[in-house]
């Protein structure tokens, strides 16, 4: 599609700007850039340990893809056994209070399948939860750039309505999801996947005078595939999910528009993704009317932003494979436990793959055909694999090249398979968790010389369910 809507660099054309006095905040011992789920969870677990801590949002509520993007499916905190609780802490805590006030449900009546939350009731929950932990929040805030001095991180430089503040503190987290912190101190980083495609992001929408007895999403789907779409010509992308609205019966959140080849670190790209993510929605909404039960969809929200699944990740002290991922593999310093299986959109295409810890990979195409087969090599008549969960190491989170600085969330240091499991939103949750807690302990020190080991012991005393490293 012919890109006629967003401005171009002028090739090789920079200017220099003037030195210009910037005013500073008052000193923190942690900073928190973004506040995503992962930066509400950095920022909570490091002010708990009694640190002075800021965090940097460039909306004006936290929540980052939960609520600005409204994703309000979370995954399980249980294994693969649906019994098992492999997380807790700070992301029960809030799914609880979710619960409590009835702004969130479980798929499943046992309570053993993925939650669903309301994304704007979640925005109050994060509100209280930093604020009663006395957190500075400093909101509509864009992280712009980061001063360095050798390994260490001393300022982050932020735009905001009062124009250019410096930020200084101890130690720093990304939870930009985006990895800014780091690449903007000049530190190499990994887009997407090795040809540098990312994951598509999605616009997810809400809309109600849905009937009870429509046709199904996976119906739904394979129908908007039949014919290209009007604005461009190109078929359905889209792998089209969605959930009843917490409490409403006839509301659903779709994530029903798929954009192709987007680089979400990119201005240009970026914007481009929300305009076409619009064109596409006007077509996907037409075409649903179309099929049965659709008929009276009103379109009642489109979230503040595009989702965003994929960009820019640190390279860290490790970088977890897809192997690790699959086999459930278990480090000395392991401080997250996951089961989301490796979830990959097809960057450039319609499709999607799903590798489970069970053995079985399941690849949907574009008109919802699933073809089942086995990634390790046995039989489809073999017995399932019994992994209960996969781990993510302390060192994924230390940036190589810098001592003050951790990563929290779906920027980590992962492969682009593992960070197609790792980057759901428990997970961002627990990384930040682990993030903060480590930023807390390390502001006397470098963050990289906390140990695992006793971080592991803080997380644990945390009410984080950590397994033995000996068990898989
Ligand atoms: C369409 C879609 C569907 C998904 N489906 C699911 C699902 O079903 N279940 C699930 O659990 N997860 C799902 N995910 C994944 C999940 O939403 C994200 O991976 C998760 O939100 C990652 O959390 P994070 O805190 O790392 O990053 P984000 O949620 O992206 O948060 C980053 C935060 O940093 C802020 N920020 C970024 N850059 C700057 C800057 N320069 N200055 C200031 N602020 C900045 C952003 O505004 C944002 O608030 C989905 C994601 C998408 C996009």
């Amino acid at each position: 599609m012919q890109n006629n809507f967003t401005p171009q660099l002028v090739s090789g054309r920079t200017i220099t700007q003037p030195a210009k006095q910037v005013k500073v905040l008052e000193r923190f011992d942690v900073a928190v850039l973004g506040g995503g789920p992962a930066g509400v969870c950095a920022a909570t677990a490091a002010a708990r340990m009694g640190r002075k801590v800021i965090l940097v949002e460039r909306h004006g509520f936290l929540g980052g893809m939960a609520t600005a993007a409204i994703v309000n499916i979370w995954h399980t905190m249980l294994g693969v056994d649906r019994k098992t609780p492999v997380m807790a802490g700070l992301v029960k805590e809030i799914i609880d209070t979710l619960l409590d006030s009835g702004d969130a449900y479980n798929q499943k009546e046992d309570g053993t399948g993925q939650w669903v939350i309301d994304p704007h009731a979640s925005k109050l929950v994060f509100d209280n939860l930093v604020l009663k932990a006395g957190v500075k929040l400093l909101f509509h805030t864009w992280i712009s750039d980061v001063l360095r001095e050798g390994d260490r991180i001393t300022t982050v430089l932020v735009e905001t309505k009062s124009g250019r503040l410096a930020i200084e503190a101890d130690q720093f987290i990304d939870c930009t999801g985006d990895a800014d912190i780091v690449r903007r101190s000049g530190i190499q980083t990994q887009l997407g996947n090795h040809q540098h495609q990312c994951q598509p992001p999605s616009l997810c929408f809400r809309v109600d005078n849905v009937d009870t007895d429509a046709m199904s999403l996976h119906d739904a789907q394979a129908a908007l595939f039949e014919e290209p779409m009007d604005y461009n010509g190109a078929y359905y992308p889209c792998y089209l999910w969605g959930t009843f609205m917490p409490g409403a019966n006839d509301e659903r959140m779709l994530a029903g528009v798929r954009v192709l080849n987007i680089n979400a670190a990119d201005a240009m790209d970026f914007s481009r993704s929300e305009v076409e993510g619009r064109m596409q929605l006007q077509w996907v909404m037409k075409k649903l009317r179309d099929l049965p039960g659709w008929s009276k969809a009103r379109l009642v929200e489109i979230p503040a932003q595009i989702g965003i699944r994929e960009s820019h990740r640190i390279l860290a002290e490790h970088q977890v494979t897809r192997d690790e991922i699959l086999t459930g593999h278990q480090f000395d310093d392991t401080v997250i436990q996951g089961t989301y299986p490796i979830d990959i959109h097809n960057p450039n295409g319609p499709g999607i793959t799903f590798e489970h810890l069970d053995g079985t990979t399941h690849i949907v195409s574009g008109n919802r055909q699933n073809t089942v087969s086995r990634w390790d090599g046995q039989s489809m008549d073999a017995p399932k694999r019994d992994t209960l969960c996969w781990s993510v190491p302390f060192r994924s989170q230390i940036p190589k090249g810098l001592s003050n600085v951790l990563a929290a969330g779906r920027c980590i240091g992962a492969e682009h398979d593992s960070a197609g499991a790792i980057r759901v939103m428990v997970n961002a949750m627990q990384l930040g968790q682990s993030a903060g807690t480590a930023a807390a302990m390390a502001t006397t020190h470098n963050t990289c010389t906390v140990q695992g080991h006793a971080l592991r012991e803080q997380l644990i005393a945390q009410g984080v369910p950590l397994l033995s490293v000996t068990q898989s």
